[in-house]
């Protein structure tokens, strides 16, 4: 046996290559997959002195004879590439990764003005909103908020004559100052041709720098940051519902703004509804308020226009602990809160590390299934998807996320978009920890390879500049079409590197002081790198170099030093999947049901392209794949059924895409329905009961789907 020249450890195992006798001819000499107690199992030999070993094995049961060494090779890459992964929670699960652009060199580092906010009209160095007075009247009806916004402004340029708004969609009827005297009188104003992307800039005469300056105005039913449900789309089916999602920049469809994150102001709001309605905000919501059709909120810490959010419904609220509880619709709030439960210890975690959660109350919101997201962390009332509550508490670390926002991102903000790796990378690295310190290092580590993974394939196809935590200035591009998993994952590996190689007793203090020092402002990455080179590189000046640090924030790609996450949970789930393919035999009880859904969508994700029907009707008996409540088995297990032509999966997989409406979960399974006409066909029926529920964000993207499918088809 000539002597292994390549043996390399993967996740699944080892992979052993060899050269013949001769040394010309490379061969797989073996797979040795893990299992308890050592290597043992499947083992492949193709060298020819060997073949007779493997026949010996066939006939003993050991191989089937249709595990060609290519169908166990294929099962064993796939294995290790993971193409479709889990996501961890975001509160902007992010759109398709932007294209590259053909043969476009990655710009030169350009040392840019990074305050500065390309997505906003507002010129916040002349002027700030200070504070905010809605009083707003919902109609149902008409799909409308109307009434009117009043601002208190601080005025930073004495020679400013202007205050200039973001709107988009909104009927403006009257502008209005306040005199030093206290009277109100009206100024002029233009409102501009909307920009498809940014909305219409509002332009209010203020000659003299009023400190008070109120607007009547009322929404568009279109407003693309507001949705409204009939009765019909929501559990219950007896009151219509409505919620915002402000972020990043939809938060001026139903309030004129300085619609940017580099401007904070408090904000108060007394909003009237039908009487049946519970109407709440990102505010101080009251667990005991009676349902009357009059609400009033405060919010007393300045936030960013993107977390200003609204939502009204029938909803009911169940106490977590003195300051956190669930407000869900009556029939999920018992549910939700059992899922939940853990939220007081998260909170407790996050605050150990981080220092006091300063927001007061964390109460979550369960939005109906079309929420187009996993969450949205408005302060002080997280707003999250359904689709996470799954009875084992599997997937909270989209509350893990949410709830670290409340640190990274609500209380230090990225000063524009470009920089959101200071929300989103910050976030995602508190979310881990938290998750660790509650459920495991085994926990932690599956969703980080999972998120790498990801991450890892995802690039591939986005250009040279979109990889880099720093983005380029978003000029003439929407925000949320620039956000990847780059701001996310990429954010958390690069703090991950500085933990391992600065040590948590040296990391920890340091991020806690960033928070504390920058509490209630915006940052740009220039800043965060001062403070860096400043607070944590002198503690140990061989830790890191410039150019490490340089490839993280303004190269593309993973830096080739990055260590990946390996994760000892998923060689159980690989083992499972490669002995059933290769005997029929699946894994004893025992040995599932410890499994989380992590290892469940690890088993799903390396079946590889097809599977026979008999093995998908073995697979359903054992597992009721087909009908789970869980969307994260969903999204792996129905493409696979329409890849394989499995029939009996369908009216399950109609009843899922009809009834949630969140993208990350659903667009995996239109993706696969589109590339044969009788799924194209299936396709567009569930799209057309579906489309009446689901979000204007969801909306667009199937829309462009099939949109697409169908141009491919006629040709
Ligand atoms: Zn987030």
């Amino acid at each position: 046996m000539p002597a292994p020249f390549f043996k390399r450890f993967t996740a699944a195992g080892w992979l052993v290559k060899g050269a013949d006798q001769a040394g010309s001819r490379s061969e797989i000499l073996l797979f040795l997959p893990f299992a308890k107690g050592g290597p043992r199992g499947i083992r492949f030999w193709s060298h020819p002195k060997l073949r007779r070993i493997k026949a010996s094995a066939a006939r003993a049961g050991k191989l089937r004879a249709s595990l060609t060494q290519e169908s166990l090779m294929r099962a064993v890459l796939l294995s290790l590439s993971c193409a479709a992964v889990l996501a961890a929670g975001c509160s902007q699960e992010s759109a398709p990764a932007p294209e590259a652009p053909a043969a476009k060199p990655a710009p030169a580092a350009v040392k840019t003005e990074r305050s500065h906010d390309e997505s906003s009209y507002a010129e916040p160095t002349k002027v700030v909103i200070k504070d905010l007075a809605l009083d707003l009247a919902v109609d149902f009806d008409h799909k409308q908020l109307a009434g009117t916004a009043s601002y208190t402004l601080e005025w930073k340029d004495k020679a400013a004559k202007q205050l200039v708004l973001d709107t988009r969609d909104l009927g403006i009827e009257k502008v209005e100052g306040q005199d030093a005297a206290g009277a109100w009188a009206p100024l002029q104003f233009n409102l501009a041709q909307a920009d498809k992307i940014f909305g219409s800039k509002l332009t209010i005469e203020t000659p003299a720098q009023n400190a008070h300056v109120r607007i009547t105005y009322k929404t568009s039913p279109q407003a693309s940051g507001l949705q409204w449900l009939e009765p019909s789309m929501t559990e219950g089916k007896q009151l219509p519902f409505m919620f915002s999602q402000s972020q990043a920049i939809h938060a001026r469809s139903w309030v004129p703004l300085q619609d940017t994150p580099s401007v904070r102001f408090t904000y108060s709001a007394h909003v009237t509804s039908r009487p049946d309605v519970m109407v709440l905000m990102s505010a101080d919501n009251d667990p005991a308020a009676p349902r009357d059709g009059d609400y009033s909120f405060k919010m007393p810490q300045p936030i960013p226009s993107y977390l200003l959010a609204i939502a009204a419904g029938d909803l009911a609220f169940k106490p977590i602990s003195n300051r956190s509880g669930v407000w869900a619709e009556p029939s999920m709030v018992e549910k939700a809160t059992k899922e939940f439960e853990d939220t007081e210890k998260m909170i407790g975690v996050a605050e150990s590390l981080y220092g006091p959660y300063r927001w007061e109350r964390y109460d979550m919101l369960v939005l109906p299934p079309s929420f187009p997201f996993g969450g949205m962390e408005n302060p002080r009332l997280t707003f999250a998807t359904p689709t996470v509550i799954v009875g084992d508490k599997s997937l909270v670390s989209l509350i893990a996320h949410e709830l670290a926002h409340s640190w990274s991102g609500n209380l230090v903000t990225n000063a524009s978009w470009k920089d959101i790796w200071l929300n989103e990378g910050f976030t995602t690295y508190v979310q881990d920890r938290i998750t660790e310190a509650l459920y495991g290092k085994e926990l932690a580590e599956m969703e980080r390879q999972i998120d790498q993974t990801e991450l890892l394939g995802e690039v591939k196809n986005m250009s040279p500049a979109d990889q880099a935590l720093a983005l380029p200035p978003l000029t003439d591009r929407d925000p949320d079409d620039s956000l990847s998993q780059v701001a996310y994952v990429k954010g958390a590996w690069f703090l991950k590197f500085l933990e391992e190689r600065f040590g948590r007793a040296t990391f920890d203090p340091f991020l806690r002081s960033w928070f504390d020092d920058h509490a209630f402002q915006s940052a740009t990455t220039d800043q965060f790198v001062d403070y860096l080179k400043k607070n944590l590189l002198p503690k140990n000046p061989n830790a890191v170099t410039e150019a490490e640090l340089n490839a993280w924030l303004n190269e593309p790609g993973i830096p080739k030093f990055a260590a990946k996450a390996q994760s000892r949970g998923f060689s159980s789930t690989d083992t499972a999947r490669i002995a059933w393919l290769g005997s029929g035999q699946l894994p004893s009880p025992q040995v599932t049901s410890g499994w989380v859904t992590q290892q469940w969508v690890n088993f799903i994700n390396g079946m590889g392209e097809k599977l026979t029907l008999e093995q998908l009707a073995q697979l359903d008996q054992a597992y009721h794949f087909t009908g789970t409540q869980n969307g994260e088995i969903a999204m792996r297990w129905y493409p696979l059924t329409v890849r394989s032509g499995y029939l009996d999966a369908r009216p399950e997989l109609g009843k899922f895409i009809e009834r949630v409406g969140r993208r990350k979960l659903i667009m995996p399974i239109y993706e696969e329905l589109v590339k044969t006409p009788d799924g194209l066909a299936f396709a567009e029926e569930s799209f057309g009961r579906a489309k009446p529920g689901y979000h204007p964000i969801t909306t667009a993207s199937v829309e462009a789907l099939l949109a697409k499918a169908k141009a491919g088809e006629s040709k």
